[in-house]
C-alpha cells in the first residue's frame, strides 16, 4: 500500500469511528506489558474494554429507549412517563422488576417509591446498590391503579425487555416477582416455587445463557412479612453466587 493508500484508509476509518480494528492475527491488547494482576483488573473493567471494542453501551441503550417510546402500547396513552432504568449499565448485575407504580411514573425512575426503598435495603445487606447494579421493569409504563400488567402488555414489552438485557450481557439476572420471573424463565410456576432454585435465563437469537435468581417482590413482603426471612435466605445465597463466579 503506498502512502497516499494508507492515508485515505485511515481518513476512511476515521469517518467511520473505527478507533480499533481486528487483524488477521489479531494480537491480545489486554496483556500487552501487564502482569497478570494488571491484566484480571483491565478485564474487570468492562467500561475501559468496550471502549476498547469501540462499543457505546450509551447509545445502544438511548436507541432502545426510542424504540420502547415507538411501542404501541396502551399503558402509554395513560401514563405520565416512560420508566427504562437506573443504576449501572456497566454492571453485570441486573434487576427486573414487574412494571412502574405511582411514584416511578412521577420521577420516571424504576423503583423509587415505598417498594424500591424495600428492594434498595435488602440488596444492600449483600452490598448491591444502584451504583453496581442495573435495574428496570419488564413493563414500561405504569398500568393504571397499579394493577398487574396484563398478558398482551407484557407481550408487547417482552421483545425490547430481551433486547434490553441483549445489550447490558449481565452475568447475573435478579428477577423481583413472580410476573418478571413468570415471564423471563417461561414458566407457569409462581414465585414460590421459583424462588430459592437456579434458573437459567436463555436467549438463543442472542446466545445467551444467564444465571438467574427470582426473590419475592417488595411489594408482596410488605403484605407477607413473614416471607422476609426466606428472602434472607435467598440473598444469602445469590451473595454466595456472586463471590463464587466473581461476578461483580
Ligand atoms: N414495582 C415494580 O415492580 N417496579 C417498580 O419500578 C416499582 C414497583
Amino acid at each position: 500500500m503506498n502512502v497516499s493508500n494508507i492515508k485515505s484508509f485511515i481518513e476512511f476509518y476515521k469517518f467511520l469511528e473505527i478507533t480499533n480494528c481486528v487483524m488477521r492475527h489479531p494480537r491480545n491488547q489486554f496483556n500487552l506489558g501487564l502482569s497478570s494482576k494488571e491484566m484480571s483488573a483491565k478485564k474487570s473493567d468492562k467500561r475501559n474494554y468496550n471502549k476498547c471494542l469501540n462499543i457505546n453501551l450509551s447509545d445502544h441503550l438511548e436507541n432502545l429507549k426510542s424504540e420502547v417510546n415507538a411501542l404501541d402500547c396502551n399503558l402509554k396513552e395513560v401514563a405520565t412517563n416512560l420508566v427504562f432504568s437506573d443504576g449501572n449499565y456497566n454492571s453485570s448485575v441486573m434487576v427486573l422488576g414487574e412494571a412502574p407504580g405511582a411514584n416511578e411514573d412521577i420521577e420516571g425512575k424504576p423503583f423509587v417509591g415505598e417498594a424500591g426503598k424495600l428492594l434498595d435495603k435488602m440488596l444492600s445487606y449483600i452490598d448491591l446498590n444502584r451504583d453496581n447494579f442495573y435495574i428496570s421493569n419488564i413493563v414500561f409504563w405504569r398500568p393504571p391503579g397499579n394493577r398487574t400488567p396484563n398478558d398482551k402488555e407484557i407481550s408487547i414489552c417482552l421483545p425490547l425487555t430481551k433486547k434490553h438485557i441483549g445489550i447490558i450481557k449481565p452475568k447475573l439476572l435478579i428477577l423481583v416477582g413472580s410476573i418478571a420471573a413468570k415471564s423471563l424463565l417461561h414458566s407457569k410456576d409462581g414465585i414460590t416455587k421459583l424462588r430459592g432454585r437456579e434458573h437459567f435465563y436463555k436467549d438463543e437469537e442472542l446466545n445467551l445463557k444467564i444465571p438467574a435468581r427470582a426473590i419475592f417482590h417488595p411489594a408482596y413482603l410488605f403484605r407477607n412479612p413473614i416471607e422476609k426471612k426466606r428472602t434472607w435466605e435467598d440473598l444469602l445465597e445469590i451473595d454466595e453466587l456472586i463471590k463464587k463466579e466473581n461476578i461483580l
